[in-house]
Protein backbone atom coordinates (compact mmCIF):
# COMPACT_ATOMS: atom_id res chain seq x y z
CA UNK A 1 0.00 0.00 0.00
CA UNK A 2 1.50 3.41 -1.02
CA UNK A 3 1.95 5.73 2.49
CA UNK A 4 1.43 8.55 0.21
CA UNK A 5 -1.82 8.54 -1.18
CA UNK A 6 -4.72 9.12 1.14
CA UNK A 7 -8.42 8.48 1.44
CA UNK A 8 -9.16 11.67 0.61
CA UNK A 9 -6.67 11.54 -2.71
CA UNK A 10 -9.10 8.65 -3.95
CA UNK A 11 -12.25 9.34 -6.59
CA UNK A 12 -15.80 7.26 -5.62
CA UNK A 13 -14.37 5.34 -7.96
CA UNK A 14 -11.13 4.53 -6.44
CA UNK A 15 -8.91 5.84 -8.69
CA UNK A 16 -6.11 8.45 -7.61
CA UNK A 17 -7.50 11.91 -7.81
CA UNK A 18 -5.40 15.06 -8.61
CA UNK A 19 -6.59 18.80 -7.94
CA UNK A 20 -10.46 16.95 -7.32
CA UNK A 21 -9.91 15.55 -10.65
CA UNK A 22 -9.82 12.20 -12.02
CA UNK A 23 -6.47 11.14 -13.35
CA UNK A 24 -7.78 8.26 -15.13
CA UNK A 25 -9.86 10.77 -17.00
CA UNK A 26 -7.43 13.00 -17.49
CA UNK A 27 -5.23 10.48 -19.34
CA UNK A 28 -7.68 10.17 -21.54
CA UNK A 29 -8.51 13.75 -22.49
CA UNK A 30 -5.14 14.56 -22.86
CA UNK A 31 -3.02 11.30 -23.86
CA UNK A 32 -0.29 9.82 -22.35
CA UNK A 33 2.84 10.57 -20.92
CA UNK A 34 1.03 13.67 -19.28
CA UNK A 35 2.55 15.92 -16.31
CA UNK A 36 -0.35 17.20 -13.84
CA UNK A 37 0.13 19.75 -10.75
CA UNK A 38 -2.20 19.61 -8.28
CA UNK A 39 -2.23 23.67 -8.01
CA UNK A 40 -3.72 24.23 -5.15
CA UNK A 41 -0.92 21.89 -3.34
CA UNK A 42 1.32 24.24 -4.87
CA UNK A 43 -0.58 27.23 -3.48
CA UNK A 44 -0.37 26.18 -0.21
CA UNK A 45 3.15 25.73 -0.24
CA UNK A 46 3.97 29.19 -1.12
CA UNK A 47 1.62 30.30 1.99
CA UNK A 48 3.23 27.85 4.60
CA UNK A 49 6.82 29.74 3.68
CA UNK A 50 5.09 33.26 3.99
CA UNK A 51 2.86 31.98 7.17
CA UNK A 52 6.26 31.04 9.10
CA UNK A 53 7.79 34.65 8.05
CA UNK A 54 4.69 36.54 9.21
CA UNK A 55 4.78 34.55 12.44
CA UNK A 56 8.05 35.64 13.25
CA UNK A 57 7.42 39.13 12.30
CA UNK A 58 10.33 39.57 9.87
CA UNK A 59 10.65 41.39 6.51
CA UNK A 60 10.88 38.46 3.85
CA UNK A 61 10.56 37.63 0.47
CA UNK A 62 9.81 33.66 -1.37
CA UNK A 63 11.22 33.80 -4.13
CA UNK A 64 10.56 30.74 -6.57
CA UNK A 65 13.38 29.12 -8.00
CA UNK A 66 11.25 28.68 -11.28
CA UNK A 67 14.12 26.33 -12.44
CA UNK A 68 12.57 23.53 -11.41
CA UNK A 69 9.52 24.73 -13.71
CA UNK A 70 8.96 27.20 -15.43
CA UNK A 71 5.90 27.85 -17.84
CA UNK A 72 3.60 31.21 -17.93
CA UNK A 73 1.14 29.61 -16.35
CA UNK A 74 3.50 28.76 -13.55
CA UNK A 75 4.50 32.16 -13.22
CA UNK A 76 1.18 33.61 -13.03
CA UNK A 77 -0.11 31.54 -10.12
CA UNK A 78 3.67 32.55 -8.06
CA UNK A 79 2.74 36.04 -8.97
CA UNK A 80 -0.68 35.54 -7.38
CA UNK A 81 0.56 33.83 -4.30
CA UNK A 82 2.62 37.20 -3.90
CA UNK A 83 6.24 35.63 -4.49
CA UNK A 84 9.16 36.62 -6.31
CA UNK A 85 11.03 34.28 -8.47
CA UNK A 86 14.27 33.39 -9.44
CA UNK A 87 15.27 33.49 -13.16
CA UNK A 88 18.76 31.61 -14.79
CA UNK A 89 18.58 32.63 -18.24
CA UNK A 90 16.96 34.61 -20.73
CA UNK A 91 14.23 31.90 -21.44
CA UNK A 92 13.09 31.75 -18.27
CA UNK A 93 13.14 35.59 -18.13
CA UNK A 94 11.29 35.74 -21.25
CA UNK A 95 8.54 33.30 -19.64
CA UNK A 96 8.12 35.40 -16.91
CA UNK A 97 7.98 38.20 -19.00
CA UNK A 98 5.09 36.94 -20.87
CA UNK A 99 3.23 35.55 -18.29
CA UNK A 100 2.86 39.15 -17.20
CA UNK A 101 5.31 38.41 -13.77
CA UNK A 102 6.06 41.90 -11.89
CA UNK A 103 9.66 42.60 -13.00
CA UNK A 104 10.65 44.19 -9.70
CA UNK A 105 9.80 40.62 -8.15
CA UNK A 106 12.84 38.71 -10.65
CA UNK A 107 16.10 37.69 -9.12
CA UNK A 108 18.05 37.09 -12.17
CA UNK A 109 20.97 34.03 -11.14
CA UNK A 110 23.67 32.62 -12.84
CA UNK A 111 27.64 31.83 -12.65
CA UNK A 112 27.96 33.15 -16.61
CA UNK A 113 25.46 35.82 -17.46
CA UNK A 114 26.00 36.55 -20.83
CA UNK A 115 25.93 40.30 -22.16
CA UNK A 116 22.81 40.05 -24.00
CA UNK A 117 21.02 38.77 -20.58
CA UNK A 118 22.15 41.04 -18.64
CA UNK A 119 21.14 43.55 -21.21
CA UNK A 120 17.57 42.27 -21.51
CA UNK A 121 17.15 42.17 -17.46
CA UNK A 122 18.51 45.40 -17.38
CA UNK A 123 15.86 46.81 -19.81
CA UNK A 124 13.22 44.89 -18.41
CA UNK A 125 14.04 46.34 -15.12
CA UNK A 126 14.37 43.01 -13.18
CA UNK A 127 14.40 43.66 -9.36
CA UNK A 128 17.72 41.97 -8.15
CA UNK A 129 20.96 40.93 -10.33
CA UNK A 130 22.48 38.54 -7.98
CA UNK A 131 26.36 38.66 -8.86
CA UNK A 132 28.64 35.34 -8.62
CA UNK A 133 31.55 36.32 -10.31
CA UNK A 134 34.11 39.52 -11.21
CA UNK A 135 33.66 39.32 -14.85
CA UNK A 136 30.34 39.67 -14.29
CA UNK A 137 31.26 42.75 -12.35
CA UNK A 138 32.93 44.32 -15.57
CA UNK A 139 30.18 43.49 -17.71
CA UNK A 140 26.84 44.49 -15.80
CA UNK A 141 29.13 47.73 -15.04
CA UNK A 142 29.67 47.72 -19.33
CA UNK A 143 25.88 47.48 -19.68
CA UNK A 144 24.79 50.13 -16.60
CA UNK A 145 27.09 52.65 -18.41
CA UNK A 146 26.13 52.03 -22.07
CA UNK A 147 22.31 52.41 -20.22
CA UNK A 148 23.39 54.95 -18.56
CA UNK A 149 21.31 53.54 -15.22
CA UNK A 150 21.42 51.70 -11.95
CA UNK A 151 20.53 48.03 -10.64
CA UNK A 152 20.04 46.58 -7.06
CA UNK A 153 22.58 43.64 -6.87
CA UNK A 154 23.46 41.01 -4.51
CA UNK A 155 26.45 39.16 -3.56
CA UNK A 156 26.37 35.46 -4.25
CA UNK A 157 28.84 33.90 -1.54
CA UNK A 158 30.58 30.00 -1.09
CA UNK A 159 29.80 29.85 2.72
CA UNK A 160 32.70 27.11 2.60
CA UNK A 161 29.23 24.53 4.07
CA UNK A 162 28.69 20.72 2.33
CA UNK A 163 25.57 19.90 3.10
CA UNK A 164 24.95 16.30 3.11
CA UNK A 165 23.32 15.52 -0.50
CA UNK A 166 24.48 13.98 -3.59
CA UNK A 167 27.36 15.68 -4.95
CA UNK A 168 26.20 16.66 -8.40
CA UNK A 169 23.63 18.53 -6.24
CA UNK A 170 26.09 20.32 -3.81
CA UNK A 171 27.08 24.10 -4.50
CA UNK A 172 27.90 25.29 -0.95
CA UNK A 173 31.71 24.50 -0.40
CA UNK A 174 34.66 25.80 -0.94
CA UNK A 175 35.25 24.00 -4.11
CA UNK A 176 32.14 24.91 -5.84
CA UNK A 177 31.74 27.12 -9.70
CA UNK A 178 29.37 29.22 -7.98
CA UNK A 179 29.99 32.51 -5.98
CA UNK A 180 32.86 34.30 -4.34
CA UNK A 181 35.14 32.82 -1.93
CA UNK A 182 35.50 34.12 1.74
CA UNK A 183 38.32 32.50 2.97
CA UNK A 184 40.55 33.99 0.13
CA UNK A 185 38.59 37.47 0.11
CA UNK A 186 37.49 37.41 -2.66
CA UNK A 187 34.01 38.28 -1.57
CA UNK A 188 35.41 41.24 0.36
CA UNK A 189 36.78 42.57 -2.80
CA UNK A 190 33.94 42.03 -4.73
CA UNK A 191 32.17 43.89 -2.15
CA UNK A 192 34.74 47.11 -2.48
CA UNK A 193 34.70 46.77 -6.16
CA UNK A 194 29.90 46.90 -6.02
CA UNK A 195 30.18 49.42 -3.31
CA UNK A 196 32.70 51.68 -5.50
CA UNK A 197 30.33 51.44 -8.50
CA UNK A 198 27.99 54.28 -8.09
CA UNK A 199 25.98 52.28 -10.89
CA UNK A 200 25.49 49.52 -8.42
CA UNK A 201 22.83 49.39 -5.25
CA UNK A 202 24.21 46.57 -2.75
CA UNK A 203 21.30 45.01 -1.34
CA UNK A 204 22.73 42.20 0.60
CA UNK A 205 24.55 38.75 0.13
CA UNK A 206 23.20 35.56 -1.28
CA UNK A 207 24.47 31.75 -0.46
CA UNK A 208 22.72 28.58 -1.94
CA UNK A 209 24.05 25.17 0.01
CA UNK A 210 22.81 22.88 -2.36
CA UNK A 211 19.20 21.00 -2.70
CA UNK A 212 17.27 17.64 -1.36
CA UNK A 213 18.77 18.85 1.95
CA UNK A 214 17.26 16.87 5.22
CA UNK A 215 19.37 17.98 7.63
CA UNK A 216 18.87 21.29 9.63
CA UNK A 217 22.40 21.64 10.57
CA UNK A 218 23.69 23.10 7.18
CA UNK A 219 20.99 25.68 7.05
CA UNK A 220 21.83 27.07 10.62
CA UNK A 221 25.51 26.88 9.35
CA UNK A 222 24.61 28.79 6.56
CA UNK A 223 22.33 31.08 8.08
CA UNK A 224 25.08 32.13 10.99
CA UNK A 225 27.61 32.41 8.14
CA UNK A 226 25.85 34.84 6.21
CA UNK A 227 25.38 37.07 9.57
CA UNK A 228 29.12 36.72 10.43
CA UNK A 229 29.82 37.82 6.87
CA UNK A 230 27.30 40.68 7.44
CA UNK A 231 29.00 41.92 10.41
CA UNK A 232 32.27 41.50 8.73
CA UNK A 233 31.55 43.72 6.16
CA UNK A 234 29.95 46.42 8.76
CA UNK A 235 33.18 46.28 11.03
CA UNK A 236 35.69 46.99 7.79
CA UNK A 237 33.82 48.07 5.08
CA UNK A 238 30.81 50.68 7.02
CA UNK A 239 28.54 48.15 4.79
CA UNK A 240 25.25 46.77 6.32
CA UNK A 241 23.08 44.33 4.44
CA UNK A 242 19.71 44.86 3.89
CA UNK A 243 19.00 41.50 2.74
CA UNK A 244 20.24 37.86 3.86
CA UNK A 245 18.98 35.18 1.23
CA UNK A 246 19.80 32.00 2.36
CA UNK A 247 18.34 29.70 -0.67
CA UNK A 248 16.66 26.93 -1.27
CA UNK A 249 17.36 23.34 -1.13
CA UNK A 250 14.67 21.88 1.64
CA UNK A 251 13.97 18.46 0.80
CA UNK A 252 10.73 16.68 0.23
CA UNK A 253 10.19 13.08 0.33
CA UNK A 254 9.74 11.15 -2.87
CA UNK A 255 9.94 7.57 -1.53
CA UNK A 256 8.85 5.81 2.07
CA UNK A 257 12.09 5.77 3.72
CA UNK A 258 12.45 9.83 3.38
CA UNK A 259 11.84 11.83 6.02
CA UNK A 260 12.31 15.50 5.46
CA UNK A 261 11.14 17.79 8.26
CA UNK A 262 8.49 20.05 6.65
CA UNK A 263 10.10 22.79 4.61
CA UNK A 264 8.49 25.41 6.73
CA UNK A 265 10.19 23.97 9.59
CA UNK A 266 13.62 24.46 7.90
CA UNK A 267 12.77 28.08 7.44
CA UNK A 268 11.59 28.75 10.88
CA UNK A 269 15.00 27.16 12.11
CA UNK A 270 17.22 29.25 9.65
CA UNK A 271 14.77 32.60 10.88
CA UNK A 272 15.89 31.95 14.39
CA UNK A 273 19.71 31.17 13.83
CA UNK A 274 19.18 34.59 12.09
CA UNK A 275 17.66 36.68 14.45
CA UNK A 276 20.04 35.14 17.45
CA UNK A 277 22.92 35.98 15.35
CA UNK A 278 22.09 39.31 14.63
CA UNK A 279 21.56 40.22 17.79
CA UNK A 280 24.77 38.53 19.06
CA UNK A 281 26.55 40.63 16.82
CA UNK A 282 24.65 43.86 17.55
CA UNK A 283 23.04 44.07 13.52
CA UNK A 284 19.46 45.44 12.56
CA UNK A 285 17.57 42.35 11.86
CA UNK A 286 17.29 41.91 8.19
CA UNK A 287 14.98 40.64 5.80
CA UNK A 288 15.33 37.53 5.37
CA UNK A 289 15.06 36.21 1.63
CA UNK A 290 14.30 32.09 0.39
CA UNK A 291 14.65 30.72 -2.83
CA UNK A 292 12.99 27.06 -2.51
CA UNK A 293 11.92 25.35 -5.86
CA UNK A 294 11.79 21.29 -5.34
CA UNK A 295 9.52 22.27 -2.30
CA UNK A 296 7.28 24.26 -3.75
CA UNK A 297 6.20 21.88 -7.24
CA UNK A 298 7.70 18.87 -6.80
CA UNK A 299 5.09 17.12 -4.22
CA UNK A 300 2.78 18.89 -6.52
CA UNK A 301 3.46 16.86 -9.47
CA UNK A 302 2.38 13.69 -11.02
CA UNK A 303 4.14 11.92 -14.24
CA UNK A 304 1.20 10.02 -16.04
CA UNK A 305 2.27 7.11 -18.44
CA UNK A 306 0.26 3.99 -20.27
CA UNK A 307 1.52 0.71 -19.60
CA UNK A 308 3.21 -1.01 -22.58
CA UNK A 309 5.42 -4.22 -23.24
CA UNK A 310 7.02 -6.32 -20.25
CA UNK A 311 10.06 -8.51 -20.35
CA UNK A 312 10.38 -11.22 -17.97
CA UNK A 313 13.64 -13.14 -17.33
CA UNK A 314 13.44 -16.45 -14.84
CA UNK A 315 15.53 -15.09 -11.77
CA UNK A 316 15.44 -11.32 -12.25
CA UNK A 317 13.25 -8.79 -11.53
CA UNK A 318 10.92 -7.91 -14.71
CA UNK A 319 10.78 -4.77 -16.72
CA UNK A 320 7.51 -3.19 -16.72
CA UNK A 321 7.87 -0.61 -19.69
CA UNK A 322 5.84 2.46 -20.31
CA UNK A 323 5.31 5.31 -23.11
CA UNK A 324 7.75 7.98 -21.44
CA UNK A 325 11.33 7.83 -19.44
CA UNK A 326 14.37 10.20 -19.38
CA UNK A 327 12.80 12.37 -21.88
CA UNK A 328 10.10 13.61 -19.25
CA UNK A 329 12.15 12.60 -16.15
CA UNK A 330 15.87 12.32 -16.76
CA UNK A 331 16.83 12.25 -12.53
CA UNK A 332 16.60 8.22 -12.50
CA UNK A 333 19.40 8.26 -14.89
CA UNK A 334 20.95 10.97 -13.89
CA UNK A 335 22.20 10.92 -10.35
CA UNK A 336 19.35 7.57 -9.24
CA UNK A 337 16.72 9.61 -8.19
CA UNK A 338 13.93 7.60 -6.94
CA UNK A 339 10.35 8.12 -6.92
CA UNK A 340 7.06 5.95 -5.89
CA UNK A 341 4.71 4.89 -8.75
CA UNK A 342 0.93 4.12 -8.23
CA UNK A 343 -1.65 1.80 -10.34
CA UNK A 344 -4.01 4.91 -10.94
CA UNK A 345 -6.81 3.08 -11.40
CA UNK A 346 -6.38 1.76 -8.02
CA UNK A 347 -3.92 3.19 -6.18
CA UNK A 348 -3.97 0.91 -2.36
CA UNK A 349 -4.27 -2.12 -4.46
CA UNK A 350 -2.15 -4.92 -2.98
CA UNK A 351 1.17 -5.42 -4.25
CA UNK A 352 1.64 -8.36 -6.07
CA UNK A 353 5.00 -7.87 -7.85
CA UNK A 354 8.36 -5.88 -7.97
CA UNK A 355 9.28 -4.73 -11.16
CA UNK A 356 12.11 -2.06 -12.62
CA UNK A 357 9.60 0.67 -14.49
CA UNK A 358 11.83 1.09 -17.32
CA UNK A 359 11.46 4.01 -20.06
CA UNK A 360 10.48 3.77 -24.03
CA UNK A 361 14.16 5.40 -24.66
CA UNK A 362 17.54 3.44 -26.38
CA UNK A 363 19.22 3.60 -23.46
CA UNK A 364 19.78 0.50 -21.02
CA UNK A 365 20.18 3.49 -18.06
CA UNK A 366 16.44 4.68 -19.05
CA UNK A 367 15.02 3.06 -15.86
CA UNK A 368 12.67 5.07 -14.10
CA UNK A 369 12.70 3.21 -10.92
CA UNK A 370 14.61 0.40 -9.96
CA UNK A 371 12.27 -1.83 -7.68
CA UNK A 372 8.69 -0.49 -7.65
CA UNK A 373 5.85 -2.51 -5.98
CA UNK A 374 3.01 -3.31 -7.96
CA UNK A 375 -0.38 -5.00 -8.48
CA UNK A 376 -0.63 -6.60 -11.68
CA UNK A 377 -0.57 -4.45 -14.76
CA UNK A 378 -1.45 -5.13 -18.64
CA UNK A 379 -0.97 -2.99 -21.46
CA UNK A 380 -2.91 0.10 -21.36
CA UNK A 381 -3.04 0.26 -17.52
CA UNK A 382 -2.36 4.37 -16.41
CA UNK A 383 0.76 4.76 -13.90
CA UNK A 384 1.21 7.70 -11.81
CA UNK A 385 4.23 8.43 -10.77
CA UNK A 386 4.50 10.80 -7.73
CA UNK A 387 6.37 13.91 -6.56
CA UNK A 388 7.43 14.70 -9.98
CA UNK A 389 6.71 18.35 -9.90
CA UNK A 390 10.32 19.40 -9.81
CA UNK A 391 13.08 19.35 -12.57
CA UNK A 392 11.00 16.57 -14.45
CA UNK A 393 9.65 18.45 -17.19
CA UNK A 394 12.26 21.31 -16.66
CA UNK A 395 14.60 18.80 -17.86
CA UNK A 396 12.57 17.34 -20.36
CA UNK A 397 14.59 16.50 -23.58
CA UNK A 398 13.72 15.43 -27.47
CA UNK A 399 15.91 12.40 -27.08
CA UNK A 400 14.80 9.48 -29.65
CA UNK A 401 12.80 12.26 -31.37
CA UNK A 402 10.30 11.47 -28.79
CA UNK A 403 7.98 14.70 -28.54
CA UNK A 404 7.54 16.36 -25.04
CA UNK A 405 4.55 16.04 -22.73
CA UNK A 406 1.95 18.20 -22.45
CA UNK A 407 1.25 19.83 -18.86
CA UNK A 408 -2.08 20.27 -17.12
CA UNK A 409 -3.05 22.19 -14.41
CA UNK A 410 -6.06 20.84 -11.62
CA UNK A 411 -7.48 22.57 -9.24
CA UNK A 412 -10.78 22.31 -7.42
CA UNK A 413 -12.08 19.79 -9.94
CA UNK A 414 -10.82 22.00 -13.16
CA UNK A 415 -8.36 20.94 -15.30
CA UNK A 416 -7.13 23.31 -18.08
CA UNK A 417 -4.03 22.65 -20.40
CA UNK A 418 -1.33 24.57 -19.58
CA UNK A 419 1.35 23.04 -21.77
CA UNK A 420 0.59 21.94 -25.20
CA UNK A 421 2.20 18.28 -26.17
CA UNK A 422 4.55 18.91 -28.91
CA UNK A 423 3.75 17.39 -31.96
CA UNK A 424 5.66 15.30 -34.65
CA UNK A 425 5.61 18.48 -36.64
CA UNK A 426 7.45 20.69 -33.47
CA UNK A 427 10.09 18.42 -33.60
CA UNK A 428 11.32 19.36 -37.02
CA UNK A 429 9.76 23.14 -37.40
CA UNK A 430 13.60 23.78 -36.83
CA UNK A 431 14.89 21.56 -38.65
CA UNK A 432 15.64 23.01 -42.73
CA UNK A 433 16.54 20.26 -45.20
CA UNK A 434 20.68 20.52 -46.57
CA UNK A 435 21.17 21.22 -50.47
CA UNK A 436 23.17 19.22 -51.45
C1 LIG B 1 18.45 25.54 -7.69
C2 LIG B 1 18.53 26.71 -6.80
C3 LIG B 1 17.54 26.91 -5.85
C4 LIG B 1 16.41 25.95 -5.61
O1 LIG B 1 16.81 24.75 -5.09
P1 LIG B 1 15.68 23.66 -4.67
O2 LIG B 1 16.47 22.50 -4.22
O3 LIG B 1 14.87 23.39 -5.87
O4 LIG B 1 14.88 24.29 -3.57
C5 LIG B 1 17.60 28.06 -5.10
N1 LIG B 1 18.59 28.97 -5.26
C6 LIG B 1 19.57 28.78 -6.17
C7 LIG B 1 20.61 29.81 -6.31
C8 LIG B 1 19.58 27.66 -6.96
O5 LIG B 1 20.55 27.49 -7.85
Amino acid sequence: MNQQITAQQLTDAGHLMIGGCDSIELAHEYGTPLVVYDVSQIRNQIRSFRKVFEENNVDYAVSYASKAFAAIAMYQVAAAEQAHVDVVSAGELYTAIKAGFPMERVSFHGNNKSKEELEMAIDHHVGIIMIDNFHEIDLLSAVLESKNTTVDVMLRITPGISAHTNKYIQTGQVDSKFGFDLQSGQADEALQKILANPRMKMRGLHAHIGSQIFELAGFKGVAKKLVEVAAHWRDQFGYEAEVINVGGGFGIRYVSSDHPLRPEEFVDAIIKAIKSETSVKGLAMPAIWIEPGRSIVGPAGYNLYTVGSRKDVPGLKPYVTVNGGMGDNIRPALYQAAYETVLASNPQAPIKEHVRLAGKYCESGDILSQDQGLPDTKPGDVLAMLDTGAYGYSMASNYNRNPRPAVVFAENGQAQLVIERESLDDLISLDRSYAQ
